[in-house]
């Protein structure tokens, strides 16, 4: 059984090369989101620190990479029961670091963060090369699928622990070394991680620095011995890092934003819709780049869609870590906080839209904003355009089939989308057309470990869980022989 969660007690230390070393660069405040107050102080890991990081990850590599499968698998696995074994504390960390409900970051997250592990546990062990015999006479050829080498991993706030899950299981099942960054906003559970790891993993093979982007991301991008830099953040800072690898030449893995549609056909079952986009409209404070944030709606089904959800949203409950059925939390920061306000703010100044439930920053301590619905919102406009990532869902009526596939795809992102109808053809005959890394038919942002998450378009490329992700992180070699 574990020991009560640490309420008061983080580790704030650094790994490298397994040992804790306390930041020498500057103190970040870490804060609980749900009441504004600090949770402690994160000193951030200096050049020096980043470098010293890289190149412990670089020694491990030697020999991490010469490991079998079933040894990493067996690492993995006992990183999966680690992560089990300390669930309460990793859910309480997150839940205060993020403002997340305890009891959601406990049920949902968790068990997902430990099965990634035991999945790439399982998936080290089947990676397979695709073709070996004689293309050439006299020759036999192979296919090899090697590791790179330190994978430089940086991680967004909203899903702090299962990013440093999607980024290190498949890095370190394929034989990879890694260096992470998390959010300098959410350092905790992956420092606490880091600490576990410790015990676990041959030194070097995870070590883990904090910081700000500027300050530790880009020297860590930049570090001659980084061979892949795979980042989970916003579009414009997927720039900036393909900026700063392209020096290197090195390989990047880009996870970016979205800005999901969600097709409802005039068939669609509305009751499911609009439970479904109550649940995966609003996970998370919709702080999710899968979010079910941006509706079509037949013009059959419109009027009620709108009634239904707006009613149902209202009933979201919003509130801190712990209280009773808290189904949302506050959004990460009150910068992020203004961020949703003002797109709101602007929403509500063209006269065709309307605000039906919501559209208020929630008085008081932390930085809630309750769950808003915005109606009549054109193709043209922002709320539809740009992603929010906040508790705001926007609905368009639709008229044409055609067209509403073409407004989902008129968007610069790529990554999740959704089709409701009870006519599974029609469905998929939406969902073929879409543009997206994955497509629901009457559900949204269900996801798991055996499949494969990511984006097209400025939503990035590679993808995280599932063999493409241990492909991404391995290169394809050709070896041939002679006979
Ligand atoms: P962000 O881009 O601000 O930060 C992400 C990470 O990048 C942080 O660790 C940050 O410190 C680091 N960073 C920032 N500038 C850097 C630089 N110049 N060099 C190196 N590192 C740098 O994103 P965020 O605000 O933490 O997260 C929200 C964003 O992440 C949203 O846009 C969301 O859509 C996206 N997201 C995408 C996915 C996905 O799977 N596609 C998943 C979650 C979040």
């Amino acid at each position: 059984m574990e020991t009560p969660a640490p309420y008061n007690v983080f580790t704030t230390d650094l790994l490298i090369d397994n040992q804790a070393v306390r930041g020498e660069g500057p103190v970040e405040v870490v804060i609980n989101p749900a009441t504004g107050e600090r949770l402690c102080d994160v000193p951030e890991a200096s050049p020096e620190q980043v470098s010293r990081a890289v190149m412990a990850a670089s020694r491990a590599f030697d020999s991490w990479s010469q490991t079998t499968p079933a040894e990493r698998s067996g690492y993995l696995l006992k990183l999966a029961d680690a992560i089990e074994a300390h669930a309460e504390t990793f859910a309480r960390l997150e839940s205060l670091n993020c403002g997340k409900p305890y009891a959601r970051a406990l049920g949902d997250e968790i068990p997902a963060i430990a099965d990634c592990f035991r999945y790439f546990a399982g998936a080290a062990r089947c990676m397979s090369g695709t073709a070996a015999g004689e293309y050439l006479p006299g020759h036999t050829s192979m296919i090899r699928r090697d590791p790179i080498g330190v994978i430089g991993s940086i991680a967004p706030w909203n899903y702090p622990m299962m990013m440093a899950a999607w980024k290190t299981a498949p890095a370190i099942a394929a034989g990879n070394t890694v260096v992470l960054k998390p959010s300098e906003q959410t350092p905790l559970t992956a420092l606490f991680f880091a600490k576990l790891a410790a015990g676990i993993l041959p030194k070097g093979v995870l070590n883990v620095v904090c910081g700000k982007g500027p300050s530790v991301g880009q020297p860590l991008v930049e570090h001659p011995q980084v061979r892949m830099v795979s980042l989970t953040g916003d579009v414009s800072t997927g720039r900036k890092i393909l900026q700063a690898a392209s020096a290197g030449l090195k390989r990047t893995h880009l996870e970016l934003g979205g800005k999901a549609p969600v097709i409802v056909l005039d068939d669609a079952d509305i009751a499911s819709v609009v439970d479904g986009v109550k649940t995966f409209g609003y996970y998370n404070a919709g702080q999710d780049c899968t979010a079910a944030c941006r509706i079509y709606a037949g013009a059959k089904v419109y009027d009620r869609l709108v009634a239904d959800l707006s009613s149902a949203v209202a009933a979201i409950k919003v509130g801190t870590q712990d209280e009773a059925d808290v189904e949302i939390g506050p959004l990460i920061s009150d910068r992020q906080r203004n961020r949703v306000a003002s797109f709101v703010e602007r929403a509500q100044m063209a006269s065709h839209i309307e605000v039906t439930t919501g559209g208020r920053v929630r008085a008081g301590n932390g930085f809630f904003y309750e769950p808003t619905v915005i109606a009549g919102a054109r193709q043209e406009d922002e709320i539809v355009q740009r992603e929010v990532f906040g508790p705001v869902v926007s609905v368009t009526r639709f008229t044409d089939e055609e067209q509403v596939v073409h407004w989902a795809n008129e968007s610069e992102y790529g990554l999740a989308s959704s089709v409701w109808s009870t006519n599974v053809s029609k469905a998929m005959n939406i969902a073929r057309q879409l543009q997206y890394g994955c497509t629901w038919v009457n559900t949204h942002f269900m996801l798991v470990n055996e499949m494969p998450h990511g984006g097209v378009k400025a939503s990035g490329y590679g993808k995280d869980m599932s063999m493409y992700a241990l492909e991404d992180y391995t290169v394809a070699r050709h070896v041939m022989v002679k006979l």
